[in-house]
């Protein structure tokens, strides 16, 4: 699965990185990093982008 990231549209909230801490990092920035896409639960990672408050994570298999 790949993870990608709008960093125009995320405006840290930090929800995915709660969801799925091993793949998300909110950066000193405010905008999410993605650590371990290819290690992520993808149940969690899938949770993450559903409710990322922006849309701002998309995933691609
Ligand atoms: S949930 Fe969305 S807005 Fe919040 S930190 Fe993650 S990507 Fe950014």
């Amino acid at each position: 699965m790949r993870v990608e990231v709008d960093r125009d549209l995320c405006v840290g909230s930090g929800t995915c990185e709660l969801l799925a801490p091993d793949v998300f990092e909110v950066g000193g920035d405010g905008v999410v990093r993605v650590l371990q896409p290819g290690q992520a639960d993808e149940g969690a990672v899938r949770d993450a982008a559903a409710q990322c408050p922006t849309g701002a994570l998309g995933l691609a298999d």
